[in-house]
C-alpha cells in the first residue's frame, strides 16, 4: 500500500489530491455549464393528477447525492418501484466532491471496540451543540423544542441502523475513518464540552473493495451501481420544477428534461434530496447575515426545493443556516463556485486578523464554527468588522505547509499578498482591496490596521513562546492539535523543522519579513435550511401538519442538527440517515 492509498479523505477532504480536487472542480463546472442557474420560474402546483403519466413509480427520489440515493436504495430494497431524477448532467451533487465521511453515533465500529455511545448522552451532546442558547441539562428535552429534540433523537435511533442496512445489502462499503496517516479516531468538532461522552471515533468513511477510502465519487458510484443493477432508472438532466397534488396529497412531480415537461407519478411518496441554495444569489441575499461570497457546493445547489415546497405552504426553518468555511476572496470573486474552501488556515506561525488588525478567533477551530465569526456586527461602526479576515503568515508556514486539499498558500499564488515587512504587507492588502472595486465596496482596512497588526503579531509571538494563547485558547483542545496536523501536512525543510515550542499549534512569526497574507471571505460547503420536517422526514406545513406524500433529507431541508457540525461527516451522516427514514416511512404508509 503506498502513501497515497493510505491517505484518508479528511472532512472536507484534507487528504484530497490536487488531481482529484481539480477533477471535482471540472465536474462542478461541467454540471454548471448546462444548468439553469436559478430555481425554475414557472411556479405552479398542479392540483389535479393528469390522465396520463409519462413515467410511474412508487417512490420518486429527487437529486442523486447522499440523501436521495440512500432513500432510493432503501425504497428499492423494500420492494418499491423507484425512479431517481437528477437535474445535472452528472450524478452525485456536492456529495461527489466530498470526503465521503459520515458522522454516525453508536456505529458498528464503536460497538466492536466496546465503546458505548449511549443514546441519552449523544442526544444531549447534539442538543447542547445545536441549541446552545436553549440547552439546559435538567430541562425536558434538554430545553430544546420537542420537534427538534425528536428529530435529533430519530437521527440517533436510525443512524447506526442505516449504516448496518447499506452495508448489509452490499450497497455501500464503510469502515471507521482515521485522519490521514494519524492512526487515532478523529476528535469531534466540539469534543471538549463535558456533554460529549464519546469525543472521538464517530466518523465512518466509504471505502472501495480493497478497503481504501474512495471519496464522494466512489461512494456515489457504489450506491448508483446498486440501484442500476436493480433496474432503478437514474435519470440525469431531469430538473423537478413542481409537485402534482391529488386530494391534498403529493402524487407526483413535473420535471423538465430536453426542453419538455414530464409528468412522473409517485404512488407512495416524493423524497427530495436536492441540496442547499449555496449558489442562488437571490436567496443568499435574502437569508444570510453576511453575504456568502463563494461555495464549494456543485453549481446545481440552487435551493429549488424552497419555492416548490413553499408553494404548498411548507413551514421553512434554519434558512439563515449553512455548513460554513472560509473561501479565498480572490478566487470567489472570479468564480463563486470555488473548488475548495480554505477550511482551516494551516500552519503554526500564522494568525487571522480583522480590519482593525486584531485577532478575533481561535484560528484552529473547525471551519463551520470559526467562519461564523465573519457575521459579527459592530453596533458602533454599524458594520461587520470581520467581513473579511486576513490570514497572515511568514516564510516558515509558507515553506512547511504541504498539499492538504485546500488551496495552496505558496507565495507564488496570485491570491497571496506579500510585503517585506508588516507595514508593507498592510499597504499591499489595502491596495488589493481597492483593486476589487465594487464587490467589496464599503469595506476597507481601519486607519490603525498596520500599527495594530504589529502589536498583534508581537503579542501572538509571546503566546507562542510560552505555549499558551490566553486570548483564544488555540491548541488547548485535542481537536485543535490533531486537525492542525491534518491541515498542515507538514513537510519540514533544512531551514524549518518541527515546532520546538510547547504548543505545537503556535510558533512565533519571524522577526523579519517577508510576510504574506490571504484574504478570507465567508463561504459555505452548502446551506442547510429549507422546509421543516418531522422525525419521519415528512415535510410539515405552516400548521405543523405533515404534507402527505412529501419528504425531504439532506441540505435541502431545515437541518435536523441545525448548525451543529457534530464532527467529521456531520452533514452526510444526517443526510443519509434522513434519506433512510424518509423511504422507510413512505414504504410503511398506506396512502
Ligand atoms: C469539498 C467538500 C468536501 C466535503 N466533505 C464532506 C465529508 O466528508 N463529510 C460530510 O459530512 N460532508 C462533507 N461535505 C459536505 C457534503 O458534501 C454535503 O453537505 C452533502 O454531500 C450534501 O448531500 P445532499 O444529498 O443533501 O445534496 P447533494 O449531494 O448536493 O445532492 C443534491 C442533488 O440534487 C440535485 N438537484 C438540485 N435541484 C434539483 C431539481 N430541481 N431536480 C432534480 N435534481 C436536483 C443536484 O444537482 C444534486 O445532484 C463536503 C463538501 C465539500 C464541498
Amino acid at each position: 500500500m503506498n502513501d497515497r492509498d493510505r491517505k484518508q479523505p479528511a472532512e472536507p477532504p484534507s487528504g484530497i489530491s490536487r488531481r482529484r480536487l481539480l477533477g471535482g472542480m471540472a465536474a462542478g463546472a461541467a454540471a454548471g455549464a448546462a444548468l439553469p442557474l436559478a430555481a425554475p420560474s414557472r411556479a405552479r402546483v398542479v392540483s389535479d393528477a393528469p390522465e396520463r403519466w409519462d413515467l410511474e413509480a412508487d417512490v420518486v427520489c429527487v437529486g442523486s447525492g447522499a440523501a436521495a440515493l440512500t432513500a432510493a436504495v432503501t425504497a428499492r430494497h423494500g420492494g418499491a418501484q423507484v425512479v431517481v431524477l437528477e437535474k445535472a448532467p452528472v450524478t452525485g451533487g456536492t456529495t461527489a466532491k466530498s470526503g465521503a465521511v459520515l458522522w454516525i453515533p453508536n456505529h458498528f465500529g464503536l460497538r466492536e471496540r466496546g465503546i458505548e455511545d449511549r443514546r441519552e448522552d449523544c442526544i444531549c451532546y447534539i442538543c447542547r451543540y445545536a441549541f446552545p442558547e436553549l440547552y439546559s441539562p435538567t430541562a425536558d428535552h434538554f430545553g430544546v423544542p420537542r420537534e427538534d429534540y425528536e428529530r435529533i433523537a430519530a437521527f440517533y435511533d436510525n443512524g447506526a441502523a442505516m449504516v448496518d442496512f447499506v452495508r448489509g445489502i452490499g450497497a455501500l462499503r464503510l469502515k471507521e475513518w482515521r485522519m490521514w496517516d494519524l492512526d487515532i479516531p478523529p476528535p469531534d468538532y466540539l469534543e471538549h464540552v463535558p456533554e460529549n461522552k464519546t469525543p472521538t471515533g464517530r466518523p465512518l468513511a466509504a471505502v472501495d473493495e480493497s478497503g481504501r477510502y474512495c471519496w464522494g465519487y466512489g461512494m456515489i458510484q457504489q450506491l448508483e451501481s446498486w440501484l442500476t443493477a436493480r433496474e432503478v432508472p437514474v435519470l440525469t438532466g431531469h430538473a423537478v420544477t413542481d409537485l402534482v397534488m391529488a386530494d391534498g396529497r403529493v402524487v407526483g412531480v413535473l420535471a423538465e428534461a430536453d426542453g419538455a415537461v414530464k409528468r412522473i407519478r409517485a404512488r407512495r411518496g416524493v423524497i427530495f434530496g436536492t441540496g442547499g441554495y449555496a449558489h442562488n444569489v437571490d436567496l443568499l441575499h435574502r437569508f444570510q447575515e453576511v453575504f456568502v461570497y463563494g461555495s464549494c457546493a456543485q453549481r446545481s445547489a440552487q435551493g429549488d426545493f424552497i419555492p416548490i415546497a413553499a408553494r404548498l405552504g411548507a413551514r421553512l426553518a434554519n434558512l439563515q443556516g449553512g455548513w460554513r468555511t472560509g473561501v479565498i476572496l480572490d478566487q470567489a470573486l472570479e468564480n463563486r463556485a470555488v473548488g475548495s474552501g480554505m477550511f482551516v488556515p494551516p500552519g503554526d506561525s500564522m494568525l487571522l486578523v480583522n480590519r482593525h488588525g486584531v485577532r478575533v478567533v481561535n484560528e484552529h477551530r473547525n471551519y463551520n464554527d470559526r467562519t461564523r465569526i465573519h457575521a459579527v456586527f459592530d453596533p458602533v461602526a454599524g458594520d461587520y468588522p470581520n467581513r473579511f479576515l486576513f490570514m497572515v503568515y511568514d516564510r516558515r508556514t509558507a515553506a512547511i505547509v504541504g498539499e492538504n486539499g485546500q488551496p495552496p498558500i505558496r507565495p507564488t499564488e496570485s491570491y497571496v499578498i506579500a510585503g517585506r515587512d508588516l507595514e508593507e504587507l498592510a499597504a499591499n492588502i489595502r491596495k488589493r482591496l481597492a483593486e476589487f472595486g465594487a464587490p467589496v465596496a464599503g469595506f476597507s482596512l481601519a486607519g490603525d490596521f498596520a500599527a495594530n497588526l504589529a502589536a498583534t503579531v508581537e503579542r501572538f509571538n509571546g503566546h507562542a513562546r510560552r505555549g499558551r494563547d490566553p486570548d483564544f485558547r488555540r491548541g488547548d483542545f485535542l481537536y485543535d492539535r490533531e486537525w492542525h496536523k491534518v491541515w498542515g501536512n507538514f513537510q519540514y525543510t533544512d531551514e524549518f523543522g518541527p515546532n520546538p515550542y510547547p504548543n505545537p499549534t503556535l510558533h512565533p512569526l519571524a522577526e523579519e519579513g517577508p510576510y504574506y497574507a490571504i484574504i478570507l471571505a465567508p463561504g459555505v460547503l452548502d446551506t442547510n435550511g429549507g422546509p421543516m420536517t418531522d422525525a419521519s422526514a415528512r415535510v410539515l406545513d405552516n400548521r405543523g401538519r405533515p404534507i402527505p406524500g412529501l419528504y425531504g433529507a439532506g441540505n435541502c431541508i431545515a437541518s435536523p442538527t441545525r448548525n451543529a457540525y457534530c464532527g467529521a461527516g456531520g452533514t452526510i451522516g444526517p443526510a443519509m440517515t434522513y434519506g433512510y427514514i424518509a423511504a422507510r416511512h413512505a414504504l410503511e404508509e398506506r396512502p
